[in-house]
C-alpha cells in the first residue's frame, strides 16, 4: 500500500534491519527499541490490524504468531519474553500493518501503560 512505512519496507524501498523473511511475513529490529531485543513481525501484504487478517487470512494470522512465537524464544531464551500486537487508537498503535511486538532481554511490568 502506497505511504505505508512497513509496506515500504516489505518492499525494500526503506531500509531496515531484516532478521528473517520469506513470500509470506517478514522479522524486522525495531527502530526505537523497548527492550534489548525489540523486533517486529509483519505479513508482506497489507493488513492494517490484527482483526482484519484474522478475517481475511486466518492461515497467515497464525503464521505470524508462529514466527514470532520462535523469534521469542531465540531471543529471550528460558526467561520468556512477551509479544504484543497495539490494535486501533486505543490499543496504541501507530503503524496501521499489523505487527507483532517482540519484546526480550529484560523483565516486564504488568500492567502496560
Ligand atoms: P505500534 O505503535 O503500531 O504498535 O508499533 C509501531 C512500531 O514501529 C514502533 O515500535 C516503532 O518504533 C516502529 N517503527 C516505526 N517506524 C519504523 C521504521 O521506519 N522502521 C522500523 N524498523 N520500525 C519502525
Ligand atoms: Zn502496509
Amino acid at each position: 500500500m502506497n505511504g505505508c512505512i512497513f509496506c515500504r519496507i516489505a518492499g525494500g524501498q526503506v531500509p531496515a534491519n531484516i532478521i528473517a523473511r520469506d513470500d509470506d511475513v517478514i522479522a524486522i529490529e525495531d527502530l526505537n527499541p523497548q527492550a534489548p531485543s525489540h523486533t517486529l513481525v509483519l505479513p508482506v501484504a497489507h493488513y492494517a490490524t490484527i482483526v482484519d487478517l484474522t478475517r481475511a487470512e486466518p492461515a497467515l494470522a497464525a503464521r505470524l504468531m508462529t514466527v514470532a512465537s520462535q523469534l521469542g524464544s531465540e531471543r529471550g531464551g528460558e526467561r520468556g519474553f512477551r509479544l504484543v500486537v497495539n490494535t486501533g487508537e486505543y490499543g496504541g498503535q501507530t503503524v496501521d500493518h499489523v505487527h507483532v511486538h517482540v519484546l526480550a532481554g529484560r523483565r516486564m511490568s504488568w500492567p502496560p501503560g
